[in-house]
């Protein structure tokens, strides 16, 4: 099987089930995924992994979501990384929410593979140079 390297995606999520329903999707669509299962960890697998996005959990134990996406933004070097919030919590608003909260895109859970993929090209695309 060959297909070309689309980019490496580092999905932060606290739950086994949905970490591996994720990573499973991404993979059979040509995706390269490094993981996390905190906001510390997170904020690790960021930096030192060199993902070109990350699908962040935003309802994490300890440092949640909203906090590792700061901590990574505010590392020089890492403003620009796309940083794509998924959450369960899909009220009217919560889009202009997260986006306010420095997240460059918002995917709602139950996490749809369309919404999931279209997302993460979205964020690709709209990337900022360096
Ligand atoms: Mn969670």
């Amino acid at each position: 099987m060959v297909s070309a390297r689309k980019g490496k995606v580092l999905v932060v999520e606290d739950n086994v089930m949905n970490k591996i329903l994720v990573k499973e999707i991404l993979n059979l669509h040509g995706y390269e995924v490094i993981e996390a299962a905190t906001g510390e960890e997170a904020v690790e697998m960021a930096l030192s992994g060199k993902p070109d996005i990350v699908l962040m959990d935003v309802n994490l134990p300890g440092m949640d979501g909203v906090a590792a996406t700061r901590a990574i933004k505010d590392t020089e070097g890492f403003e620009g990384m796309p940083v794509v919030a998924i959450t369960a919590s899909a009220m009217k608003g919560d889009e202009e929410k997260f986006m306010g909260s420095g997240f460059d895109g918002y995917i709602p859970k139950p996490v749809d593979v369309a919404v999931l993929l279209d997302s993460i090209e979205r964020a690709l695309r709209q990337r900022k140079p360096g």
